[in-house]
């Protein structure tokens, strides 16, 4: 299988290509009776993929699916699995029925009335070329409407606030809630006896994380939480396999991140200044998804305002 890694008897990880229909990593856990899947990917083909992993290894049932967090590319396979108990954290969940939900809800309708629309278009044109331009585009937004239809968006049932254990045979896997990070939900999987922690995208392994919905200023201090963990491989929701100073540089890098930012925020340099004169550091210039670092910079410089901005007492219109 491309991209299966073992790691330990029982114990792998599937590590993809950030450009293909998966996006990014998942593992899996055989335990004595069960196999627990960490994270589905981005589509439900690539969670089939998965599934299909899983079966080349063992004809037990996936009986749990973790969820690392409430993002599409970790979650949108899950509807494969749909036997299986889907695991998560409480802010997980709310994650994917207040916000994932209502965005596919919306999706599915556009894509309804713009096939709608370009039915009815068709319809009335009368030059050929142009119906021929107009069925191509047709059939491709159709295409696609029936793709999104038949996803379905899968949040999970089982839910807890700060850990969650799994007993079975002898292995015993840790669900953690370490703190906010790459999202306020974010849990790592954690395997002691093997030293294994799949870690999702608290972690992105030689790659500039995603921060849109992360806490930057938090999310260092969590790190070191994992870091904490008796573990020495690091399964990161971006990128290969991780060793301890891989992790030890992805916390470097948020920890230098803050470092650029401050004083540019101390000087009172506006947020566009901020993002056009602070580059991409030499040691981190090799790493992927540089097109996130102007998105981080926003992120610190946003996150390092707050701090700045009065206390409500300071400031009588309450406006911070
Ligand atoms: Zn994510």
């Amino acid at each position: 299988m491309p991209g299966l890694v073992r790691l330990a008897e029982g114990v792998y990880a599937r590590v993809v290509s950030p450009d293909s229909n998966a996006v990014a990593n998942s593992g899996f856990v055989v335990l004595d009776h069960s196999v627990i899947v960490f994270d589905t990917h981005f589509t439900p083909e690539a969670g089939a993929e998965l599934l299909d992993a899983v079966r080349a290894v063992t004809d037990l049932p996936v009986r749990y699916v973790v969820n690392s967090h409430g993002h599409t590319d970790h979650t949108h396979g899950n509807q494969v699995f749909a036997a299986a108990h889907i695991v998560g954290s409480d802010r997980a969940r709310r994650d994917v029925v207040e916000i994932d939900l209502p965005a596919w809800e919306r999706s599915v309708a556009a894509a309804k009335a713009e096939v709608r629309a370009l039915r009815a278009d068709g319809a009335s044109k009368e030059a050929a070329a142009s119906l021929e331009a107009g069925g191509e585009r047709l059939r491709q937004r159709e295409r696609y409407l029936d793709t999104i239809s038949r996803l379905r968006i899968l949040a999970p049932q089982v839910t807890f606030e700060r850990t969650l254990s799994i007993r079975e045979g002898g292995r015993e896997v840790r669900l953690l809630h370490l703190g906010n990070a790459h999202t306020e939900g974010d849990i790592v999987l954690y395997l002691p006896g093997e030293k294994i922690a799949f870690v999702g995208d608290l972690f992105f392994n030689r790659a500039i994380p995603n921060t849109d919905d992360g806490r930057v200023l938090e999310w260092g201090t969590t790190v070191d939480a994992v870091l904490a963990l008796d573990a020495e491989t690091f399964i990161p929701g971006h990128g290969d396999v991780g060793s301890r100073e891989d992790v030890r540089a992805f916390a470097r890098y948020l920890r230098d991140l803050q470092s650029l930012v401050r004083p540019a925020v101390e000087r009172g340099d506006s947020l566009q200044q901020a993002i056009a004169t602070i580059p991409v550091p030499a040691a981190y210039a090799s790493w992927g998804f540089q097109n996130f670092f102007p998105a981080n910079v926003q992120k610190m410089y946003i996150e390092l305002k707050e701090l700045q901005a009065p206390t409500p007492e300071e400031n009588p219109s309450g406006k911070r």
